[in-house]
């Protein structure tokens, strides 16, 4: 058991750690900011990782004097994100007497992190949260920040809360058995915060992937500390993002589009769309006179060279851009768009015509 990297995120009486090791699962005890014992406990998960991950927290907690420890697991998939599973989990827990002392561990990616934060934000008013990300995803990205809620019939995570967790546990273990498209998809979001502000990360990025991606424990560990710490000091500066959080969604307006274009079916991983959306995201800016053509042209090849995809396969134009039209950051058909002058300099651009963005995503179709 080690802790080899923590960060704090420092909310003021909300700040809480993350912690990122190996073996933290199996002796729970020591990096939770509360004694378990005595107290009713709830671990949500997913079918996939109940039997592994849920169950040896669940044994963890009960060995640490846990008065109650009730598991609990939704089908694996975005669908989970629902009214009814979010019902069923805020039964489960008022069932099972939960109390003040009560705390939910959220075990999985970040559809049990989501469902999970979401029911303990609003059960009984509020309880306790520890998340417990086991996709290299949920770690680097959905675990910092607070963001909970589910999706409704009017689109994705409409209905939520921003509930802050009491800690986050990464444990390096649980990335062994995720599969590699998967670990892949959550590099993306790593290489992300490099070309947002850190040049220094994305040069070491360059140089340092490929053990990132082999999961090499020291070297993965600094690059989830890495992202970690820089999502964290943009949420503590904007928690609720009214300004520079939104440098965070880099390769997300393009990305997104793309992701709802191909449907939700496991074609194209969130964190796939991304790696394609942040190489538009540079294309429009090289094309816009913003950003040196060698600075994309890096981008690029390291995203490729990891094993990312760089273009959108998914062909139906019309469809990509009426999703991008659709987007709640729309205006007289201008779209907020996350532009780079650089690698690591990115910015906030209101004024993106999307024609132009619909050419770029023409032109990288074809091959250009
Ligand atoms: P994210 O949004 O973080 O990518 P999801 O909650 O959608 O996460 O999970 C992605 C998939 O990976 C799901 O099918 C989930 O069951 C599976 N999964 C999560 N963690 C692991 C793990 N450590 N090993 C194997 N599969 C996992
Ligand atoms: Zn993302």
């Amino acid at each position: 058991m080690t802790i080899l990297e923590s960060v704090t995120v420092n909310l003021g009486s909300r700040s809480y750690p993350i912690h990122i090791g190996q073996g933290l699962l199996a002796h729970i005890k020591e990096h939770l900011p509360f004694n378990p014992a005595g107290r009713t406990l709830f671990v949500l998960a997913d079918y996939n990782i109940e039997n592994t991950y849920a169950e040896m927290l669940a044994e963890g907690l009960k060995k640490a004097g846990a008065a109650q420890v009730h598991i609990r697991s939704v089908p694996p998939g975005e669908a989970s994100k629902s009214w009814k599973q979010l019902e069923s989990v805020l039964s489960w827990i008022l069932d099972n007497k939960a109390d003040r002392q009560s705390v939910l561990f959220a075990v999985g990616g970040g559809v049990t992190g989501d469902l999970g934060g979401f029911a303990a934000a609003i059960a009984l008013r509020g309880i306790p949260f520890v998340q417990v990300p086991t996709t290299l995803l949920a770690q680097v990205d959905s675990s910092v920040g607070g963001k909970t809620g589910i999706n409704t019939p009017q689109g994705k995570n409409m209905v939520g809360a921003f509930h802050q967790p009491a800690a986050v546990l990464c444990d390096l273990d649980t990335l062994e058995t995720l599969p590699r498209r998967e670990l892949l998809a959550g590099y993306a979001e790593i290489a992300k915060y490099g070309l947002i502000n850190d040049p220094e990360f994305f040069i070491w990025l360059e140089s340092q992937g490929t053990k990132v991606c082999a999961l090499e424990p020291q070297v993965l560990a600094k690059a989830i500390e890495t992202a970690c710490r820089k999502k964290a000091e943009i949420v503590a500066q904007d928690e609720t993002e009214k300004g520079v959080r939104a440098l965070l969604n880099l390769g997300h307006t393009f990305g997104h589009a793309l992701e709802a274009a191909a449907g939700y079916d496991g074609s194209l991983l969130h964190g796939e769309a991304v790696a394609i959306g942040m190489v538009l995201a540079f294309r429009l800016s090289v094309r816009l006179g913003l950003c040196p053509e060698a600075d994309e042209a890096r981008v690029e090849k390291h995203l490729a060279a990891m094993g990312l995809p760089v273009r959108p396969s998914f062909s139906d134009i019309d469809k990509i851009m009426a999703f991008m039209t659709h987007d709640k950051k729309v205006t007289d058909g201008k779209v907020v768009f996350i532009l780079a002058h650089g690698i690591g300099k990115a910015v906030v651009s209101k004024n993106i015509d999307l024609k132009d963005a619909k050419q770029i995503i023409a032109e990288s179709m074809k091959g250009k």
